[in-house]
């Protein structure tokens, strides 16, 4: 709202800005500066009392009239030379000045005019130009009555337009929070909003695609989750049949091909269950929220990893506190980064986890193995999305790990960022809770 409002605030007063220089520009050109105008009619005054008293004496009595308007006026007159009249007045009203015109020269409050033309109201007055300064001319008031009237318009202007922008920053707040909340998982957010509003058909077409999406979303999730669950049947058959046959077998070659194929029966079994388990991670519901503290819960995690040759290092700082998320899939996330950082570091690893000012939680986990190159980082996240081929398979895995360790942490509001270890010089992946995920 307020960038909305603040943008439209400096748009309505350049404009008023910008228009009032244009008004006072054709004004000009058209019938004279207005200003002028101001200053002429502030001292008409002293102009009356040239034109009407000094000029309609007779021959050689003007001076005595001047001198007695001198008395009488708090107005300063002075005869003074006419070129250096024609040095003191703007160049546009030399013009007037040659006329016998009076030139008023409002920021001096000084006017000018021409004794006569033909040295008929003394010898040489011809050449002489009478300046009168100290006039009664004050535009302070005029500027004044000219800001009043500017911020009359201004805010007649703002008030309708901060009206108009409020109405569309709450449908954009509504919008917004939708957005929000889908990202999050939530695939039922929809934007509700009443048809007169000004946004409404966007917020009908983001509805409109949201159904899309969550539809889907459901069928690509429906359909994984059947076939994982349709797999399980014959997993199941086939490792009793394994079995079976690995009893009656006699054959020392035959029994090891038996073992090979339990193996990778085992493995698919593993595969599917990871799917289904990633299958039920799709959807915010599938969160148990409870309190409790995480430090113990991060060293659980360490606790329950199996042995390695590694040095596991922990620097969890003193006002960690506690969390209030389902610490089943917080636990799964972290133990699934600590599992592949014992797969790919080479001695040493490090969890930590700290407070930020921000009122976030953060945990990190390094280690000192090859890393992740920055182009990859964007797609790890992605099921069965794997590095290097050749080293994976010694490490075995699907490349399920990494996204389902990221749904469970965007299930809680947070994020899953990995960048390279500052110190160790291998992988980091950082889990960050939002506050409000914070006691
Ligand atoms: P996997 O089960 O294959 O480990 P993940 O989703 O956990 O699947 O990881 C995806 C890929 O990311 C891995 O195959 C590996 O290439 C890379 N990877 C994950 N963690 C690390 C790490 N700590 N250091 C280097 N590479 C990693």
């Amino acid at each position: 709202m307020n960038r909305i409002f603040f943008r439209f605030f400096v748009l309505v007063m350049l404009s008023i800005t910008a228009a009032t220089f244009v008004i006072y520009l054709a004004i000009s050109q058209l019938f004279g500066d207005p200003v002028e105008d101001i200053a002429r009619r502030q001292a008409a005054a002293p102009i009356v009392l040239l034109q009407d008293y000094v000029d309609r004496a007779g021959p050689d009595e003007w001076l005595t009239r001047l001198n007695k308007a001198r008395e009488t006026s708090p107005v300063r007159y002075d005869l003074i030379d006419l070129d250096e009249a024609r040095q003191a007045v703007p160049v546009g009203t030399l013009a007037e000045l040659e006329r016998g015109d009076v030139v008023i020269v409002p920021a001096t409050r000084t006017l000018y005019r021409r004794v006569d033309l033909n040295g008929e109201r003394y010898i040489g007055s011809e050449h002489d130009v009478l300046r009168a300064t100290n006039l009664p001319i004050d535009l302070a008031v005029a500027l004044q009555k000219e800001i009043v009237r500017f911020v009359i318009v201004a805010l007649a202007l703002l008030v309708p337009i901060a009206l108009w922008s409020r109405s569309h920053w709450q449908g954009l707040q509504v919008l917004s929070r939708v957005a929000d909340e889908f990202g999050a998982g939530q695939l039922d957010a929809r934007a509700h909003m009443q048809p007169s509003a000004s946004i409404y058909p966007l917020a009908e077409r983001i509805n409109h695609m949201a159904d899309r999406i969550a539809n889907l979303l459901q069928s690509q999730k429906n359909l994984l989750h059947s076939v994982s669950h349709e797999l399980r049947t014959p997993i199941a058959r086939l490792e009793f049949g394994l079995e079976l046959l690995s009893a009656k077998a006699a054959d020392p070659a035959l029994e090891k091909r038996i073992k090979a194929m339990e193996g990778d029966v085992a493995e698919l079994n593993d595969l599917v269950n990871e799917l289904l388990g990633m299958a039920r991670l799709d959807s915010a519901q599938s969160l148990q929220l409870a309190p409790f503290t995480l430090g113990p819960m991060l060293r659980d995690c360490v606790q329950a990893l199996p042995p390695s040759p590694h040095t596991l290092g922990c620097a969890l700082g003193d006002e960690l506190g506690s969390v209030e998320a389902d610490r089943r899939l917080l636990g799964r996330a972290i133990s699934n980064l600590l599992r592949n950082a014992q797969k790919y570091a080479g001695q040493r690893i490090v969890l930590s986890a700290a407070r930020t000012e921000a009122g976030r939680v953060e945990i990190a986990i390094e280690d000192d193995g090859p890393g992740i190159p920055a182009e990859d980082r964007a797609r790890i996240f992605e099921p069965f999305y794997r590095l290097d081929r050749s080293r994976d398979r010694a490490t075995g895995g699907f490349g399920l790990g990494l996204s389902i360790a990221q749904k469970a942490v965007v299930l809680h509001g947070g994020t899953l960022q990995i960048d390279e270890s500052p110190t160790l010089g291998g992988a980091r992946f950082i889990i960050a809770l939002p506050p409000e995920r914070v006691l």
